[in-house]
């Protein structure tokens, strides 16, 4: 088992990838796109279904597949096939800008991979292709549809970005009333949202939760489990449910059991943090599987309490994208 220094069980790993993606949201990237990783430099499926065995082994019984956008990874389906058959490994899921899982999906459903987050900031056109600067949409929508459909457990991701798309809060809610979806309102963060900023956010959860009972004074809030980051909530007679996200707020903090890995092999202890180590080059070299179980333990024992004590690592130079941490 995986213990912090703080006693946290960390049993849950978020994987990505890929560094790329086919969209350019506007907060993300800028058009022209960053320094994508050189291949040579990206963990080989081989690699990471590796990494993902030895990290089963000492106790990671959650795995999120994350990138960039993990589709763009042609190989993707190779490694999730192996991932099912790891003994241990209770939940794999995957967050997706759902522009490429469509030929996907039935392979999915066969193996058992249920959790699909869809990152998706809009329900509106325009404001969609504004942001992502690409022209996607009805692919994304019909995706989006067939996969809750299909009975998938999805879950949107929706950040509110101020003045691009607060005016989809209530429309994407909405889509609640119909369909068993779970719709998530995320507090923009300084590297993943238009602000910037470290001290302040124009829509923080509590101001998200008060312009939602503006339109339905009536919601229910509902269990979750004590590491969940989302506070979640149902409108009575709506088949589907809504959360906030305090990501900037980082009300969760106490409860954190993640870890995360980048497509290059940066270990990462908070999302709010720099990188602890790197572990491409041990998992080459020799006697890897001994090697990494050491490192791992050791970046463990030294983690930050909380996003706000990690964040002092970075004042001031935080300038990577959600799309090189790994969402
Ligand atoms: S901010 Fe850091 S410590 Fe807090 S929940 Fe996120 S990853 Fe964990």
């Amino acid at each position: 088992m995986l213990v912090d220094n703080h006693h946290r069980t960390i049993n849950y790993l978020r994987l990505a990838v890929t560094d790329r993606c086919n969209l350019r949201c506007n907060y993300c990237m800028p058009s022209e796109g960053i320094n994508f990783a050189k291949n040579d430099k990206l963990l080989t499926i081989e690699e990471l279904s590796r990494l993902a065995s030895i990290l089963v082994a000492q106790g990671i019984d959650k795995i999120r597949i994350t990138g960039g956008e993990p589709f763009v990874r042609k190989d993707l389906m190779v490694l999730l096939r192996r991932l099912v058959k790891l003994q241990g490994l209770h939940e794999i899921s995957v967050t997706t800008n759902a522009t490429l899982i469509g030929p996907h999906i039935q392979e999915l459903k066969q193996l058992g991979i249920q959790n699909i987050n869809v990152s998706l900031d809009a329900i509106n056109r325009d404001t969609f292709e504004r942001i992502t600067r690409r022209d996607q949409y009805d692919t994304v929508h019909e995706n989006m549809l067939r996969l809750i459909t299909e009975g998938f457990n999805v879950r949107i991701n929706f950040i509110a970005l101020e003045g691009q798309n607060t005016q989809d809060i209530l429309p994407m809610l909405e889509l609640t009333k119909h369909f068993d979806v779970a719709v998530r309102f995320l507090e923009e963060m300084p590297f993943n949202g238009g602000s910037r900023s470290f001290d302040h956010i124009a829509w923080d959860y509590k101001r998200i939760l008060s312009y939602i009972k503006e339109t339905y004074p009536e919601y229910d809030q509902l269990e979750s489990p004590s590491t969940s980051t989302s506070i979640n909530y149902k409108i009575p007679g709506f088949k589907g449910t809504f959360g906030v996200i305090p990501s900037f707020s980082r009300t969760f903090c106490g409860t954190c059991n993640r870890l995360r890995v980048s497509a290059t092999g940066d270990v990462i202890t908070c999302l709010y943090g720099k990188p602890k180590m790197n572990i491409r080059d041990i998992l080459r070299g020799e006697n890897s599987e001994e090697k990494v179980r050491e490192h791992i333990r050791s970046v463990i024992g030294s983690r930050a309490r909380t996003g706000f004590e990690a964040q002092q690592e970075n004042i001031g130079v935080f300038k990577s994208s959600m799309t090189s941490i790994g969402g």
